[in-house]
């Protein structure tokens, strides 16, 4: 504790104590022995009561410890944001929180995520899952109500084949309803939208023919429907930041609902990562990131050159790079082609040449590397060029995002050059239903091995990846431990022996998450001089039935002790 807020807090204590004790040497002289020993023992009741003030006192609750992966019944509490004291005696606090009964976690630590994204996301209409053409636009109608200050209305995810009527859709009911703020719906492959006339006016006078796209016309007129590159015609504003400040506060919000009170966003630009910095200063947001840089100069040689940056809630000491595709898409790149295309084995995105050299740049800067590789060639590719530039035994801690499909004879890596595997348990039991037509019933074997990459680098890191998945942690908890599919129901065939403990999908979600950060001796477990950072619920999460942990209520959740959200 030395140097912290709570040693500071001790030293007041003692002096008030001594102050206390002078007290009583200057009235002692004047009493009999028995009204002195009532005297001072008020004095000293006084004292302890004013010492034993902490900020917020947790108290009865079974607190889980992650790294010995069992439940103790104890009561803590917490100063300046830390916890200060762990108890079985009675503690007394400012506030006071009463968790008999109840089941008291560290804070969930999402090691992969792209928060902004996903706020961004929030200022869009998700037409995903409309089943008319009146669903989207009743959807885009009630997002515009809800949402007077955007202008630009965008949306994504129509799909006309759910519909009654399968043919493209037409804009009149756009142009009735919306006449004067453009509209652009995306498609849900991105390959084609839907805009009205106020969006195509802004094009001005468009183009007959138009490379690599096309505008639909009925009677000479276009549709409102653009394929492909005449999409890029429009041209989409940027949101405003204030927009995107309300947007990130409410994805906020909702982390805070979950139990989410850390995070790793996994990709942001310059000025995103500055947005944030300026956002924690102001004291507007108050979940603590791990900003991982994307791979772009301008993004990350401010950092280099300064060298890793660390608040209170932000740090900035990892690189984000993408090695390949995704397997859904086949643009992961694999060693043998894919068993439902046979002349193609997706695409590398980043080649080892540009990774070495990028590698060793971070490595003399003292940053983390985290690259995504979800094909095994582009495991294999990643994890040597890993092991060119790590010495054997290193505490870097580098780390492959996703690992999905990994070869076992490059599975040693993960061991000898303590590289981390951070995964994302909603990924395998989402690519269920089609991975084994991607990779054939061998490769599959070596996909999604959460146990086997456990088992090598002895942690593992994991993560949501939303909004490519749901926002929801339970959902990641319960896909590594019990490996059903997002509708809560078994698979015809999965093989269960990939899948973690209980125990060790909480460590993580909370210890193991923190150390791939580096940030383990600060949260991750509820341990005196850690922040406070913890929720509170009425599940056990070890013995509970595998339908209950989808249904987990988070009753309250604490971000560096300040109470960010109570169940409604
Ligand atoms: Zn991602």
């Amino acid at each position: 504790l030395h140097g912290t807020k709570v040693e500071k807090k001790l030293h007041q204590q003692m002096f008030l104590l001594l102050k206390y004790l002078k007290y009583l040497c200057l009235i002692h002289y004047r009493m009999k022995i028995k009204k002195f020993i009532l005297v001072s023992t008020c004095f000293i009741m006084l004292a302890c009561s004013e010492i034993n003030m902490y900020d917020t006192v947790v108290l009865g609750g079974e607190v889980y410890d992650p790294t010995k992966g069992t439940f103790q019944k104890i009561n803590f509490g917490v100063i300046d944001g830390k916890i200060a004291v762990k108890s079985n005696e009675p503690i007394t606090g400012k506030d006071t929180i009463d968790a008999t009964g109840q089941f008291v976690y560290p804070g969930l630590i999402d090691a992969h995520c792209h928060f902004v994204g996903y706020a961004a996301g929030l200022m869009t209409v998700n037409l995903v899952g409309c089943l008319s053409f009146d669903e989207m636009v009743e959807r885009t109608l009630a997002f515009s109500k809800a949402n007077p200050d955007v202008d630009f209305i965008i949306g994504r995810g129509w799909n006309q084949n759910l519909w009654p009527d399968t043919s493209f859709p037409e804009n009149d009911t756009l142009n009735i309803l919306f006449p004067a703020n453009p509209v652009f719906l995306t498609r849900i492959d991105g390959h084609a939208a839907l805009v009205n006339d106020a969006a195509l006016k802004l094009v001005g006078i468009l183009p007959e023919f138009i490379e690599g796209g096309k505008i639909l016309r009925k009677n000479n007129k276009p549709t409102g429907i653009l394929i492909d590159k005449a999409m890029d015609l429009i041209e989409i504003p940027t949101p405003p930041t204030h927009l995107l400040i309300q947007s990130l506060l409410e994805a906020e919000k909702q982390c805070f609902a979950f139990g989410l009170t850390s995070l790793a966003d996994a990709g942001l630009d310059y000025a995103s990562i500055m947005l944030l910095d300026s956002l924690y200063k102001a004291n507007l947001l108050r979940i603590p990131i791990n900003a991982m840089i994307s791979d772009h100069p301008d993004n990350y040689f401010p950092f280099f050159k300064s060298g890793p940056l660390k608040t209170e809630r932000l740090q900035v000491r990892g690189i984000k790079v993408y090695g390949d595709g995704a397997l859904g898409s086949r643009g992961a790149y694999l060693l043998a082609p894919y068993s439902d295309d046979a002349h193609n084995r997706g695409l590398l995105l980043t080649d080892k040449a540009y990774l070495l050299d990028l590698g060793k740049k971070a490595f003399a800067a003292g940053f983390q590397v985290n690259v995504h590789a979800i094909g095994d060639a582009a495991n294999r590719m990643v994890l040597e060029t890993f092991a060119e530039i790590l010495p054997v035994g290193n505490d870097n801690r580098w780390r492959v995002e996703h690992a999905q499909v990994v070869n076992p004879d490059d599975m040693h890596y993960f061991s000898s050059h303590k590289i981390i595997p951070s995964v994302q348990p909603t990924h395998a039991t989402s690519d269920m239903p089609w991975a084994e037509t991607r990779l054939g019933a061998e490769r599959i074997w070596h996909a999604y091995n959460f146990k086997g990459l456990l088992g090598k680098a002895g942690t593992i890191a994991l993560g949501t990846d939303f909004p490519v998945e749901d926002i929801d942690p339970r959902k990641t908890f319960f896909s590594a431990v019990v490996g059903w599919g997002n509708d809560g129901k078994p698979f015809e065939k999965y093989d269960e022996s990939k899948l973690l403990s209980r125990q060790d999908a909480l460590r993580g979600m909370t210890i193991w998450a923190a150390h791939a950060q580096f940030e383990e001796n600060e949260k991750g477990s509820l341990d005196i001089g850690k922040w406070g950072d913890y929720f509170i619920t009425s599940t056990n999460l070890l013995t509970c039935k595998p339908q209950e942990i989808l249904q987990l209520q988070v009753q309250k959740t604490f971000v560096h002790g300040q109470l960010v959200f109570t169940k409604p």
